[in-house]
């Protein structure tokens, strides 16, 4: 296979947070992006850090849980940039509740971002995929899977998406495909921002008490989970598949 089949990455999300600084290292290890977020225009911000240093990149402005947005996006990303086959699911909602204020509106949205989210985005790359005999895809799940309090909904998807993940790795392996999942702890991001501000606590604050739980003693920032996921999208990763691989600073119980 070439090189230009191996080149392209798509990265949901990735306006912020996670998934820009996931689309900058991408882009850093040579692959063209198509940084995909709801809003194109917000997508600007990261498509200018990697042009400006000397990446290509593509805003695509596209909601995930939407079935025909996915399939024209991923087209549109075929058309312009080539086809993809690095795909990292990382667009992600919070609703937080416990569960017996918990409306079935708040248990739709992060079930449909997250896990319908990741199978429209899977299902649109995978022939892209299976021509080329090549892919990677990585999941973002959390170390809220385990289960968190005040988090039913979002504890169900972030499971579910380690199911979806090793599912993909046994269908998909015999293409050369692999998947794996990403379980981050605490990330600094504005995710984590609007946690602090639902609990009342300002930020500086709030991630200092995380970081005496966090047996490193800081709280994550998105370039430690772009790092692994650099790892699992890497040409050299190809024999690691299934893979839940929590990225918290240590251990969890
Ligand atoms: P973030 O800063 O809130 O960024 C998430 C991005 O996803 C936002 O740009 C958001 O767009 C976008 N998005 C939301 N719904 C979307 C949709 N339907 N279609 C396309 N894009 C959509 O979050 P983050 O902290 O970087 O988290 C990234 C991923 O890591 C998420 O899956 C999250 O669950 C996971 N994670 C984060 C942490 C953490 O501590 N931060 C820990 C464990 C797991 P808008 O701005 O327009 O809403």
């Amino acid at each position: 296979m070439s090189t230009t089949e191996q080149r392209v990455a798509v990265v949901t999300g990735a306006a912020r947070g996670i998934g820009a600084a996931t689309a900058v290292r991408l882009a850093a290890e040579g692959r063209a992006v198509a940084v995909i977020d709801l809003d194109e225009a917000a997508c600007a911000d990261t498509v200018a850090r990697i042009a400006a240093a000397g990446g290509t990149a593509l805003a695509v402005g596209c909601d995930v849980s939407d079935e025909a947005a996915v399939e024209a996006a991923v087209a549109r990303i075929a058309g312009e940039l080539g086809p993809p086959v690095v795909l990292v699911n990382n667009a992600g909602v919070l609703r937080d509740n416990l569960l017996f204020r918990m409306s079935a509106a708040d248990w739709d949205t992060v079930m449909n971002v997250h896990l319908r989210g990741a199978f429209l985005m899977t299902r649109a790359c995978q022939e892209h995929m299976v021509d080329a005999g090549f892919g990677r895809i990585v999941n973002l799940s959390s170390s809220s899977a385990l289960g968190n309090r005040g988090q039913a909904n979002y504890a169900a998807a972030k499971a579910g998406l380690q199911g979806l993940t090793k599912t993909l790795a046994k269908e998909l392996g015999k293409f050369g495909v692999t998947a794996n999942a990403v379980a981050p702890g605490f990330i600094a991001t504005d995710m984590t921002a609007a946690t602090a501000e639902r609990v009342g606590m300002g930020f500086e604050e709030f991630k200092a008490a995380a970081a005496t739980r966090i047996p490193v003693q800081r709280v994550g920032e998105p370039e430690d989970i772009a790092n692994a996921i650099a790892f699992f999208t890497g040409d050299a990763a190809g024999f690691v598949s299934g893979q839940v691989l929590y990225v918290a600073g240590g251990p969890l119980d």
